[in-house]
């Protein structure tokens, strides 16, 4: 029996991985939950799955939670992201934004097993990150294409390149005239995965994918990284070898199995899918990078290291916020980004304060900036 905690318990992958845990009583049971805001859903959920240690991100809603589950342990702030973590075995970090780097750290740091969902941890503090693994605990990828290359390097040494897939979003084949006027709603629809808002944005603008080069970065310890526009999001992602071969992990879009792949290796375990019906047709297109410059922007970062990718991922959290707020153009969110990466002088950011602080300042001067327009 595997004990889980799941930080982020209300969004998309924290629902996917209680349907997991639901599906499996014999083989997990959860100990954890906590979420940022939703705190009639956290009760329920709770009750649900009789979790006693549960944690809310938002203070204000601490007694309102407080008086939905009044036998449970309560925690709230940041508090939320480390005490609903005791007594786990894995702990699932699926919360929005560079807040899931110390909810990493500390898991870690405790000795757990992280399965991550949250790439921004790794995009804004992947060099601490790092540093704490070779001290203890696990990492283990859940974002579908990480899930893929782990899957595929399973009982090799060495490899000579990784080739992430990227589905190119809702506006690939969109003209760069028409993509200025896009709109929250239309972004938010992604034609392949249900995901969260944010994930979604990130993938319309194909910022998504520059934070998934930073994370394969870190997590496969390369900077050998390409991509490829595949729209059917079959194959999730590929690694090469150095005779030619090369290797890719494919199946029905659906990031239960890389959830479910995290929770169960190395196995892979029985589940309820959707079988792929072969024969299929599948296309792997050249990116466009004059029209979605981000994941260039992204290497960039990852070549001048220091607080680049901490800046990137800090601009790009602002500028999603500001254009769901309608305060500005789909557009503008990586014109934001790519100005924010030359105007940031550079430095090194050797704790998890200087990476929040960075963070914070980038963050809120572009929010401020914009907010009031
Ligand atoms: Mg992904």
């Amino acid at each position: 029996m595997k004990n889980i905690a799941v930080l982020g318990c209300t969004g998309s992958i924290g629902l996917q991985t209680l349907d997991i845990v639901k599906s499996n009583p014999e083989k997990y049971k959860i100990t954890g939950l906590s979420c940022g805001t939703r705190v009639k859903e956290l009760a329920a959920l709770s009750h649900d799955f009789s979790c006693k240690n549960i944690g809310i991100a938002d203070i204000d809603k601490y007694s309102e939670l407080k008086s939905l589950a009044q036998d449970s342990d309560v925690s709230c702030g940041d508090d939320a992201l480390t005490s609903v973590t005791e007594g786990a075995d894995v702990v699932v970090v699926a919360v929005v934004g560079m807040i899931g780097l110390k909810a990493v750290l500390y898991a870690l740091k405790q000795g757990k097993t992280v399965a991550l969902a949250n790439k921004e941890s790794l995009v804004a503090g992947g060099n601490l990150v790092t540093e704490q693994l070779k001290r203890g605990g696990a990492l283990y990828p859940v974002d579908s294409e990480h899930s893929a290359v782990w899957q595929c390097l399973q009982g090799e040494k060495d490899f000579k390149r990784i080739i992430l897939t990227a589905s190119g979003g809702p506006f690939y084949f969109t003209s760069r005239s028409e993509l200025s006027s896009v709109t929250p709603e239309q972004a938010v629809k992604h034609p392949n995965w249900n995901m969260g808002k944010k994930i979604s944005v990130d993938s319309a603008t194909m910022m998504n994918k520059g934070l998934e080069i930073i994370e394969a970065r870190w997590l496969f310890n390369t900077k050998n990284i390409d991509y490829v526009i595949h729209p059917e999001s079959i194959v999730h992602s590929m690694v090469e070898f150095r005779d030619g071969s090369i290797k890719a992990q494919a199946g029905f879009p659906d990031m239960r199995l890389p959830i479910q792949y995290a929770l169960s290796f190395p196995e892979h375990a029985d589940r309820n899918y959707t079988p792929l019906r072969l024969p299929l047709e599948l296309r792997f297109l050249q990116p466009d990078e004059q029209k979605f410059k981000a994941p260039k922007l992204a290497k960039q970062a990852i070549e001048a290291g220091g607080n680049s990718a901490a800046v990137l991922n800090a601009a790009n959290e602002a500028a999603v916020r500001l254009f769901l707020e309608r305060k500005i153009s789909f557009t503008d969110i990586v014109d934001i980004v790519e100005n924010a990466l030359c105007a940031e002088p550079f430095c090194e950011l050797n704790t998890v304060d200087d990476v929040c602080r960075a963070h914070n300042r980038v963050y809120d001067q572009i929010y401020l900036k914009y907010r009031g327009k």
